[in-house]
């Protein structure tokens, strides 16, 4: 029996709509340096509609692609709404891929066109002139002359382009399963591959971040989006304040601690999202530079595991309280959130806020031995996570890949346990899994007990080679300025935390760990630099 229900398709022009219309006083702030551009949600609605008239009138039709190549600001933001909503298909181009790397994307997205912030320019030049679909460039914020267009390239200002426009567009009826946006896996391991969004899937996923289980996004809040919109959609949250009315702090290029600082002065948000090294980098400038912070009701972390250390210190010295989630490019990107269940509190409920969380009811996991069978949540049992679910990656763009998917469901490369009540406590990527003589070091915990040290600002763990146990942990340490550590000393500080035949003899202190494009620990290169003999 059918029901009877309205079959109304859950698109990015609805939400564009309805952020811009009920929600229209609510503002994105662009942070330039000095001070801030302000946009009401209303005007955003308008230039979107513009820019949807500039693109048409540029040729874009269908489903073609439109890549971004810009930091997080408001003009951003407009083509994260315009370009779905009028049917093309958003692809956020990762700013720090290689130029050969952003070629391949590029050319394998088949992007048409690529709006680029003016301070960004410099970067794309070189793979530009190599990119075989692109038709035209559009520069925000800064000088078109710059662009060394290749020939058959035009290129185009901005504003001029919106001038020319109405701010009305008739937003078409889209299907809810058509492309909205896609995003590049940073390649870790061979090429990058995309990952397509739906407009359903942006939709249920969107309203996912506003649940009080998750973050919670509400129309009282401003949040500070510092998660790059090139990387998994800026885990959702601009769609999502959209949705809501969320006031949206937009860093642009000042992604320092210091300019981070002055803009939660300025702007006192209530909420912001990001990698455990932005906020450690964040946390180490505020123990120096002290201001109070506590206008944050609730700080994101994730992208890697969250130290528990780190989210002891903001929540006792700073009052903020950080909530630990896990999600990848490919699952939209929110998978599981550690907020403690019912009933708990004190240390107790610690404990479940260091595990990567739990699962909303839209995403079902269960995790995988090496002999392909599915082992219990009984909390101990370990296997690699795989997920499935509405906001969850069937497959890659053009088939890449297909031995990350197997029957419905996504192979995450994690290892982990799940408790008999759902929570997920990731032991490893399994690449970076440490085998020593025949048993497994999680890098990840023995990470989260050097970093407890208190003259310790950092530390990534690789497994080295090693002639009797194969593999054995190295430690690469950073110290905070002002301290001095020894290897020794560390030592000392794991025993009786770690299993004796786990603490580590090989150390090297290094002035900063090497990050990936979207800054995290990049244990490839600490590892090349090992075996290259670069470490110590
Ligand atoms: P990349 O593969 O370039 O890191 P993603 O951002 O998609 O790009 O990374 C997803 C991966 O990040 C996950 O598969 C997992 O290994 C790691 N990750 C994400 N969140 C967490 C977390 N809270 N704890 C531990 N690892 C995490």
């Amino acid at each position: 029996m059918l029901s009877t229900m309205q079959d109304a398709p859950l698109s990015i022009a609805t939400l564009l709509k309805h952020g811009s219309t009920l929600h229209g006083t609510s503002e994105v702030v662009t942070w330039t340096g000095s001070e801030s551009r302000r946009r009401s949600y209303a005007e955003v609605g308008d230039r979107a509609a513009q820019l949807a008239g500039a693109l048409r009138g540029l040729g874009v039709t269908g489903d073609q692609r439109v890549g971004t190549f810009m930091w997080n600001n408001a003009e951003h933001l407009e083509a994260y709404l315009a370009i779905p909503a009028m049917g093309a298909v958003l692809h956020t181009l990762n700013i720090r891929l290689f130029p050969e790397q952003l070629v391949y994307v590029a050319d394998h997205a088949e992007d048409q066109v690529i709006i680029v912030d003016g301070t960004l320019i410099p970067l794309l030049n070189k793979p530009l002139a190599e990119m075989k679909t692109v038709r035209h460039v559009i520069v925000a914020n800064g000088d078109p002359e710059t662009v060394e267009a290749p020939a058959g390239v035009q290129v185009h200002d901005y504003e001029q382009l919106l001038a020319t426009q109405p701010a009305e567009f008739d937003w078409p009826e889209i299907d809810e399963r058509s492309a909205a946006a896609m995003c590049y896996t940073s390649g870790t391991t061979g090429e990058p591959k995309g990952v397509v969004y739906s407009h359903r899937s942006i939709w249920l996923h969107s309203m996912q971040v506003c649940m009080s289980d998750s973050m919670r996004l509400s129309d009282t809040d401003t949040t500070l989006v510092i998660v790059p919109q090139f990387h998994a959609m800026s885990w959702g949250v601009p769609y999502a304040a959209f949705m809501v009315g969320a006031s949206m702090v937009m860093p642009d290029r000042f992604l320092q601690p210091e300019p981070i600082t002055r803009m939660m002065a300025a702007e006192q948000p209530t909420q912001a999202a990001a990698v455990p090294t932005i906020w450690q980098a964040l946390l180490q400038h505020l123990d120096a530079n002290p201001q109070d912070i506590s206008h944050l009701r609730e700080v994101v972390v994730g992208g890697s595991a969250a130290p528990p250390s780190m989210m002891h210190a903001f929540e006792e010295r700073y009052g903020v309280p950080v909530l630990h989630a896990w999600g990848m490019t490919e699952t939209s990107p929110l998978g599981s959130v550690a907020r403690p269940p019912r009933g708990t509190s004190g240390d107790e409920a610690w404990r479940y806020r260091y595990t990567q969380g739990r699962f909303p009811a839209s995403v079902t996991a269960r995790l995988i031995d090496d002999d392909g069978n599915e082992v219990p949540w009984d909390g101990e049992s370990v296997g690699e996570l795989e997920v499935s679910g509405p906001w969850i990656a069937g497959a890659y763009h053009k088939g890449s890949d297909p031995e990350k998917f197997r029957g419905g469901w996504l192979r995450t490369g994690d290892v982990g346990k799940i408790t008999p009540g759902g929570y997920l406590t990731l032991t490893d990527r399994s690449k970076d899994v440490i085998k020593s003589g025949g048993e497994w070091i999680s890098s990840v915990d023995l990470e989260n007990d050097v970093m407890a040290h208190e003259a310790v600002a950092e530390a990534a763990v690789v497994g080295v080679p090693d002639e009797k146990w194969d593999e054995r942990p190295l430690v690469a340490v950073v110290v905070k300025e002002g301290h001095t550590v020894t290897a020794e000393e560390l030592r000392e500080f794991l025993r009786g935390k770690v299993a004796k035949w786990q603490v580590p003899e090989y150390w090297t202190f290094i002035p900063e760990v090497p990050k990936t494009s979207v800054g995290k620990f990049d244990k490839k290169r600490i590892r090349a630099d090992q075996s290259e003999g670069k470490l110590d």
